[in-house]
């Protein structure tokens, strides 16, 4: 289970948050936030420290007693965690954020694929817990993690238990985009914007987590710290060579770049070009440029020439390719589409010639 854990940029927030005195918690929390900032740490640093029976000044868990005990070894009694299958597979990762290659390594391993949604089933197995009364009558913690994986059934079934909720369940959701959080749900919630670090303080924390190569990777992984440290070495690879690919556009072929990608993780695919977009976008409004610094030349010279609406469009498309990406019918053609379609977009004139 990933543990719990307040990183140094969550510490304003924290305190906002601690358990205070005799003041009570709002029932529901949403926890929101870029993906890779830690927000599942913190979350579940906040549900140990309500379970806690000797928090410590600052509102922080022992990790001493046996409630704190049991929590650790996941096995609480007042505490339930709500999650896809496809994250909840045991990982070697700290975080539990970076989805994407979780979920691939997990359904890997088996034949059927595990789900990527939080069903109605599990939301219902609730009732007992949440009903029923707690052990040695005490607090009771539910973690969604993260709320949009709930389909349409389950959110109906949540929002029954967050109308009426028992006054000792803490429920904390946590999202990462809050887009997919229907209202009714919100609007019974406590809304936390949970904080990114600036990038020297993710670049701190990287070093000390042992990262040689900390802005390269924050870079890449859209300045979301815990999205850098899982950055692979293969993977990177790969990518370097994508960005070499795209910074060379009159060569650039994507039918055989589509070949070259097709067996790599294509959702990781897609935000690359996603970012080089966004680059392309930010560099012909403002000049300015957040990933790919390096190529800062070839960016300012591609993004005179393009037309920054059908920029956009393709950029929203690469963002709605993201699901898509999951689960390609054909892995080559659904990189073919996308980099043909970035081709028409650097070179309007000869696609509409041939
Ligand atoms: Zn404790």
């Amino acid at each position: 289970m990933t543990s719990a854990v307040i990183f140094p940029w969550q510490q304003a927030v924290w305190q906002q948050m601690k358990p205070a005195g005799n003041a009570r918690q709002h029932h529901a929390l949403l926890l929101k936030g870029r993906r890779g900032i830690g927000k599942l740490g913190f979350a579940l640093a906040l549900a140990q420290s309500r379970l806690c029976r000797q928090v410590d000044a600052a509102g922080r868990a022992c990790g001493k007693c046996q409630d704190c005990y049991w929590f650790e070894q996941g096995t609480h009694p007042n505490f339930r965690l709500l999650m896809p299958e496809a994250l909840s597979v045991p990982s070697e990762s700290a975080d539990g954020e970076g989805e994407g290659n979780q979920s691939e390594a997990g359904s890997a391993k088996s034949a059927r694929k595990p789900s990527q949604q939080i069903s109605v089933a599990q939301v219902r197995a609730l009732d007992d817990f949440i009903y029923l009364s707690a052990h040695q009558a005490r607090d009771k913690v539910v973690l969604i993690h993260p709320a949009e994986a709930m389909n349409t059934a389950a959110a109906n079934a949540l929002l029954k238990k967050l109308e009426e909720p028992p006054l000792e369940v803490l429920f904390i959701l946590v999202t990462h985009n809050m887009a997919l959080i229907p209202l009714t749900i919100v609007s019974r919630c406590q809304q936390v914007a949970m904080s990114a670090p600036d990038q020297a303080a993710a670049r701190d924390w990287l070093i000390q987590q042992g990262v040689a190569d900390p802005d390269f990777r924050l870079a890449m992984s859209g300045f979301a710290p815990l999205q850098a440290l899982q950055y692979d070495e293969q993977q990177a690879t790969y990518h370097a060579d994508f960005i070499r690919c795209l910074s060379v556009p009159e060569k650039l072929d994507p039918i055989e770049l589509a070949e070259k990608l097709h067996k790599q993780d294509l959702s990781s695919v897609t935000g690359w070009l996603q970012k080089w977009c966004y680059d392309l976008m930010s560099c012909r409004a403002s000049g300015r440029v957040r990933y790919h610094l390096q190529q800062m030349a070839v960016i300012q010279r591609q993004a005179v020439v393009i037309d920054p609406v059908a920029c956009g469009f393709l950029w929203r498309s690469l963002v709605a390719s993201q699901q898509l990406a999951r689960h390609p019918l054909n892995p080559r053609l659904f990189l073919e589409e996308i980099l043909l379609n970035y081709v028409d977009l650097i070179r309007p004139a000869r696609s509409k010639a041939g």
